[in-house]
């Protein structure tokens, strides 16, 4: 008979391996596998600094679980989404870029310019932004 302790540990395992794409690089940083500046962290999300900023603040809001981009089926995540923008704007607070203002910025897809297949906001700001974006 296969003790509960091990049945706990073999779902749980299972479970996080769904949430998990292999190879993905957002999920590695995630699970702290490869490096990256972490901001913030908690059990939903994670804020990093962007590697290649293009603006004097530039940083990114991932969540922990694997989600390509907005085109995935989102319907539930809502909560996960909304929480993901409450932090981001607390990031952009503690930078102290909330007075003079700043982007958030969601690329989906090729045309967009999505690169990493991770969903991520990203916060810009302490420059003047132009509109609209290129
Ligand atoms: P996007 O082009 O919207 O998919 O944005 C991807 C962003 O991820 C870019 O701004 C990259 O500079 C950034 N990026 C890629 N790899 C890393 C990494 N290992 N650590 C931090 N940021 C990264
Ligand atoms: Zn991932």
């Amino acid at each position: 008979m296969i003790p509960f302790a091990v049945k706990r540990w073999v779902y749980y395992s299972y479970q996080k391996g769904r949430e998990r794409m292999f190879g993905c690089i957002f999920c590695q940083i995630a699970s702290h596998e490869k490096p990256a500046k972490i901001l913030y962290e908690d059990e939903q999300c994670l804020a990093i600094q962007d590697l290649h900023p293009r603006a004097p603040v530039h940083l990114l809001l991932i969540p922990r679980k694997h989600v390509t981009s907005l085109n995935d089926k989102l319907e539930g995540d809502e909560s996960l989404l909304g929480h993901m923008l409450v932090i981001a704007a607390r990031m952009a607070r503690e930078k102290g870029i909330d007075g003079t203002g700043y982007r958030t910025v969601i690329n989906t897809n090729a045309e967009a310019g999505q690169t990493v297949f991770h969903l991520h906001i990203h916060v810009m700001g302490g420059r003047v932004m132009k509109w609209p974006p290129g």
